[in-house]
């Protein structure tokens, strides 16, 4: 065949793929057989071999084709991926305008209300123009590496087009939302009840799962759609509006949400929130609210963020879903510190499209407060992925056959003395030995958010313990095949990728595994922390409470506790034998290194011995940020030879000015 009746064909070919894609993946209708479709895509992919030509990086060829993989990869997304503050009432969507206006010194504010999909948040690299790698949002700043599974979304570009207004950026990361229509949603759900399998709960939980599947044919084969929103790092390219970024993302042939708009004020976007609650339930996909963002993007640098939010965006919430039904029993759970929780068992109800029957009641004061009684009516709710709630009690619907609650005085788990203490919502287990503590300890260590073993759920995690197989986490890694395949419902293959998952997890980052530890008051946040500050596990253990309380964000009641975990010989036993299997942390950096980590810098007229590159570059090693203008979070200007206005700006809003060698002092450059 000559070449450019190669090409030709090729072209037909992909024309024809995408076609039958597009009937089998999106509309579930496919018109042509397997056997002929992987015909087509056999010859697609010979001539593709033989003439390689520019369109390859787009063609189907490669959005199908990447083997299994065994578990996915850790990334981190170059720029933080910030979650979104609240808001349920106008009021509170007037005050955060006024608020912002107050801080940038606006009469008026600008802003892009879109709305706000309940999908899955991306991240997405494309590198001069293709897309080279994408992940999942995690826990801001790390997250998982799906790329193989994005390039499955038949709407996702995998190269942008060249054709727009604007060039093709360098690097860009572009954030998205991937979600499943309704229609498609349920489709899947009756395919999958028709093969015997499990359904989904929402839209939300089906492309959650379908985009977490180590296998990128089983993605292919969910109906995934994606929108943008946004972009994050860019590099060689500036817009002076979120606004232009969306049109240039939808130039570069992204799909960009059509209801997007931008307000002229506050009251717009009110207007807008009400006209997309109208039409909520005429889309085709879910959404649980909408989202607003400034529009000017200097203005946006100037409010900053605060607590891992930007302080320039809002999510409006729709109300909550509710709906009534009856309290059968309270039963009581017992958790890893051995809190007592008592939970509601209910009659099931379907409150905003998902199958409800238990919910949670905290605490006995909050069951006392809300007087709820087993048989009981009452109005629960359910706010997007949270645990329902009991709201009220319908006490017109009482009989006289309601029965009070009582927190029991032993725990249910293995009778040991329930005790509330001081100060405490909580009833807890006094046994620190107790079965339903050490279970729940154990499901939290393994757990994706700590140290991921797959296949370690809460039922392997208390049926190993039952068998006296394990007694704390760190037997986990003395497990073998011999004692795991006399087991109950373990089959060989099972045992197998237990093991295997259990031999991946000996060298957790660092932060993860001192989140796995379960040090009371230590949740991710604060693991983080500890873990930029200590170098290992020696150095953590041999901090004391003055040591822990110098990190700006860690109190008191939090050292004590740390410091009281590793002072029990039970907890540094158990650190031993987690040393003896081999587990080795990967410790990323040392707080000694960052001395500006956290500090805000902006730099005003000319410097003595440093460039301003320079002086940018120091800081950024250092763990600072450098900024344009002086802002709220600014922590210092430092001011050179004949400086700008940014030093009265500094003055009126009473930053700290600093000279150039007072900065070099904080850098540890200068010691004199
Ligand atoms: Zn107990």
């Amino acid at each position: 065949m000559k070449r450019d009746e190669a090409l030709k064909r090729i072209a037909k070919l992909r024309e024809i793929i995408d076609y039958h894609n597009r009937r089998y993946y999106q509309q579930d209708d496919p018109e042509i057989s397997d056997a002929k479709y992987d015909e087509l895509m056999r010859e697609l992919q010979n001539l593709e071999e033989l003439f390689p030509d520019d369109g390859l990086a787009s063609s189907p060829t490669q959005r199908v084709g990447a083997a299994p993989l065994a578990k996915f990869s850790p990334f981190e997304h170059p720029r933080p991926m910030l979650s979104l503050a609240n808001a349920f009432t106008p009021e509170e969507i007037t005050d955060f305008d006024a608020r912002i206006r107050r801080m940038a010194d606006l009469d008026r504010m600008e802003y892009v209300a879109e709305p706000k999909l309940d999908g899955l948040a991306v991240n997405l690299i494309y590198e001069h123009g293709l897309f080279v790698r994408g992940a999942t949002r995690g826990d801001g700043a790390t997250g998982e590496d799906i790329t193989q599974n994005l390039r499955t979304i038949p709407s996702l570009p995998l190269e942008m087009k060249k054709s727009g207004a604007h060039p093709v950026p360098d690097f860009i990361e572009v954030r998205g939302e991937v979600y499943m229509e309704r229609a498609s949603f349920g489709k899947l759900n009756h395919r999958r009840a028709v093969d015997g399998e499990e359904p989904f709960a929402n839209p939300r939980n089906a492309a959650a799962g379908s985009l977490r599947q180590l296998d990128p044919k089983i993605t292919a084969r969910r109906p995934l759609s994606i929108f943008v929103y946004g972009a994050g790092l860019l590099k060689g390219m500036q817009f002076s509006t979120h606004f232009g970024i969306l049109e240039a993302l939808r130039q570069w042939g992204f799909p960009v949400n059509h209801l997007i708009e931008k307000a002229d004020d506050i009251s717009a976007c009110i207007a807008y929130f009400g006209r997309i609650s109208s039409l909520r339930p005429e889309l085709p996909y879910e959404i649980d609210g909408v989202v607003l963002k400034v529009n000017d993007l200097t203005v946006q640098e100037v409010l900053g963020s605060v607590s891992r939010s930007p302080r320039w965006a809002l999510a409006c919430k729709f109300p909550a879903a509710q709906a009534t039904t009856l309290i059968r029993d309270i039963v009581v759970q017992v958790g890893r510190m051995g809190t007592l929780t008592p939970v509601a068992v209910m009659e099931p109800v379907n409150v905003g499209g998902v199958m409800v029957s238990r919910a949670t009641l905290h605490n006995e004061d909050e069951i006392r407060k809300k007087d709820i009684r087993i048989g009981d009516t009452v109005v629960i709710q359910r706010a997007g992925d949270v645990i329902p709630e009991v709201v009220s009690v319908v006490t017109s619907r009482r009989t006289g056959e309601e029965k009070f609650f009582y927190m029991p005085s032993h725990c249910p788990e293995c009778g040991s003395n329930v005790v509330r203490l001081e100060g405490e919502a909580a009833h807890r287990c006094v046994n620190l030995s107790c079965p339903a503590q050490i279970k729940e300890h154990i499901r939290h260590f393994a757990s994706r958010d700590a140290m991921d073993i797959d296949g370690l759920g809460e039922k392997v995690a208390a049926s190993l313990f039952d068998a006296g197989l394990i007694a704390d986490p760190a037997d986990l890694y003395f497990l073998t095949e011999e004692k795991l395949l006399p087991l109950e419902r373990m089959a060989q293959k099972s045992v197998s990728n237990l093991l295997d998952s259990i031999q991946m997890s000996k060298t957790p980052a660092w932060d993860k595994f001192i989140f796995a530890l379960g040090i009371r008051h230590v949740g991710e946040k604060t693991a983080r922390l500890l873990a930029q500050h200590f170098a290992g596990i020696d150095e953590l253990m041999g901090a004391d409470v003055e040591d822990l309380t110098q990190i700006k964000e860690i109190g008191p009641e939090i050292a004590h506790s740390i410091v009281g975990f590793f002072s029990e010989p039970k907890n540094r036993e158990v650190i031993d034998k987690f040393l003896r299997a081999g587990i080795s942390p990967l410790v990323q950096r040392q707080r000694k290194d960052r001395p500006l980590d956290g500090k805000y810098f902006v730099f005003t007229g000319t410097l003595e011995t440093l460039g301003r590159n320079e002086a940018k570059t120091l800081v950024q090693e250092l763990g600072g940020t450098v900024q344009s203008s002086v802002g709220g979070k600014t922590s210092f200007v430092v001011a050179g030879a004949s400086p700008g206005s940014k030093l009265e700006q500094a003055r009126n809003r009473a930053v700290a000015v600093i000279t150039e060698k007072e900065f070099l002092k904080l850098t540890g450059r200068d010691k004199s």
